[in-house]
């Protein structure tokens, strides 16, 4: 057996959750050293920034969403297979019981959270055979937020802002940028993708995610590929969609594209986006007792360097203060690009929260109250609880109901990212209401505004589902739709589909 199988799988699980590799922490760096002071996505990227020393300092999340882990190992021929995948699953369990990863892993039928990140179909495992004594694990955190922005296209099709896309190399270029297009803020930007082209619809996918396995700064050895990643980095931060769709200089920060061959009648354009908490690790496992021989991506002699210098997230004196319940005035007077610092009680709300308050009354009062689109990862701790990770999901999962919500219950706001649709810019106007932007991915940050977790309503529905009441303390926000028809997310789109038309 491999004695130390265990616990160096653990120890790749904890380091991919926690410790952003240089790659991605360098092209992170580069988006804030290029973005103008004082801009939103610049106080983004100075909050992502912030959120990444964090993470690694206290060994915390980067992200609440702690995604699919996806396994990608190359072992020896012989190896036992059956054993590694079940050192594999405890090690996940394990992880999750420390609050490194979040219960991630839901009953597609009943529903049901798992709580420990097991179940049919998770994790992901994948094993290959290889020719050398040694054992490699390759781990990808990918969280739901940018797994929904992936996109496949069957050329030839038409594309918005672009026309046709044909069975070229062109048409796959228009397929990658309509994707990251598409994404918007919503998969977290600036992000990176992974392409595929070929295979079938199962098969190009799964190599599009493998391409994230590449790192950022490699050449693809192919040099047709090559020229095709170039050509699409060379614009597509022409774009203007900037960190979480706020506007800006870097909307993307890696393009890796791989081919598989097809079937005649088929083209498929399979995109894997996945956004600034780009999260993958890998060991190499001596053969004889699996201790770690080499990480990859990363070398533990050489510590990450931090990504913030200074002091972080500084405030301008021009933030302003809300302290819950808020009155419809005090929503009134605010407009999109207000920065805001909440204090008071708060709700967490998703997708379980919405589909219950369509059918029944609140547990709580949310009278001049503040719903937040969120799904920590919070332990139990002796009586109470504790804050592990608490940064914000997709709002647009929630768009169906939020408006409804809005004006049976008397919110006043709702925090997110990525925005929200016509019917809640409406909701917001007639009800006097406002959507707040907080960071995707922040999960450390946010976890530090919140002062206390006062208690929990809907807890059946699981940890990331429950509704859960934050005593929060100056939680930064910006107003990106507000109750006089404005909405950041809305110019965002329509600017850069106009730039987007540019780029054929
Ligand atoms: S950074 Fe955003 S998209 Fe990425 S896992 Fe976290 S919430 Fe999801």
């Amino acid at each position: 057996m491999l004695p130390h199988f265990y616990e160096a799988v653990l120890d790749l699980v904890i380091k991919t959750s926690t410790d952003l590799p240089p790659d991605v922490r360098a092209a992170m760096k580069t988006a804030l050293t290029n973005e103008p002071p004082g801009t939103q996505s610049a106080q983004a990227l100075t909050i992502i920034a912030e959120n990444i020393d964090q993470a690694a300092e206290g060994e915390g999340a980067i992200c609440q969403d702690t995604g699919m882990p996806t396994f990608e190992i190359k072992a020896p021929a012989g190896a036992n297979q059956i054993w590694m995948a079940e050192q594999i699953r405890n090690a996940i369990a394990e992880a999750t019981r420390r609050g490194k990863l979040r219960p991630n892993s839901v009953d597609s039928i009943t529903g049901k959270n798992s709580g420990n990140n097991l179940g049919p179909g998770t994790p992901v495992i994948h094993f290959e055979q290889w020719d050398q004594d040694s054992i490699e694990v390759k781990l990808l955190l990918k969280g739901g937020g940018c797994e929904n922005c992936n996109a496949q296209y069957s050329v030839p099709c038409e594309l918005a802002h672009l026309g046709r896309a044909d069975r070229d190399l062109e048409g796959v270029r228009k397929c990658i940028l309509h994707a990251v297009w598409q994404a918007q803020g919503k998969g977290c930007s600036p992000g990176v993708v992974g392409v595929c082209i070929g295979g079938d619809r199962a098969a190009g996918y799964l190599h599009a995610k493998a391409q994230l396995f590449r790192l950022l700064t490699d050449v693809n050895p192919d040099p047709r590929l090559a020229s095709l990643e170039a050509s699409v980095m060379g614009r597509v931060n022409e774009l203007g969609i900037g960190t979480m769709g706020f506007g800006g200089q870097t909307t993307l920060i890696g393009c890796k594209v791989g081919a598989l061959n097809r079937l005649p009648a088929c083209f498929f354009v399979s995109v894997a986006y996945d956004c600034w908490a780009f999260r993958r690790l890998g060991v190499v496992l001596d053969g004889r007792d699996a201790s770690i021989r080499e990480w990859q991506y990363r070398d533990p002699a050489h510590p990450s360097l931090p990504m913030i210098d200074q002091a972080g997230f500084t405030r301008t004196g021009r933030e302003v203060a809300l302290t819950t319940p808020i009155d419809e005035a005090a929503i009134r007077s605010l407009k999109v690009g207000d920065v805001v610092l909440i204090s008071g009680l708060i709700y967490t709300g998703r997708d379980s929260v919405h589909s219950y308050l369509m059918k029944h009354e609140p547990p709580v009062d949310l009278k001049g109250g503040v719903l937040y689109h969120c799904g920590p990862v919070i332990l139990k701790d002796g009586d109470g609880w504790k804050m592990m990770a608490a940064g914000p999901t997709t709002s647009a999962r929630e768009e169906p109901y939020q408006g409804e919500v809005i004006r049976r219950y008397g919110v006043r706001a709702v925090i997110g990212k990525g925005g929200m649709g016509a019917k809640t810019l409406e909701a917001l106007r007639s009800a006097g209401a406002v959507y707040l932007s907080a960071i995707g991915g922040a999960a450390q940050f946010y976890a530090r505004c919140v002062e206390k977790v006062e208690g929990v309503s809907l807890s059946e529905f699981g940890v990331p589902e429950a509704l859960w009441h934050l005593r929060v303390r100056d939680f930064p926000c910006i107003v990106t739709m507000d109750s006089h028809g404005g909405s950041l997310h809305k110019d965002v789109e329509v600017e850069s589909g106009s730039r987007l038309k540019m780029m054929v």
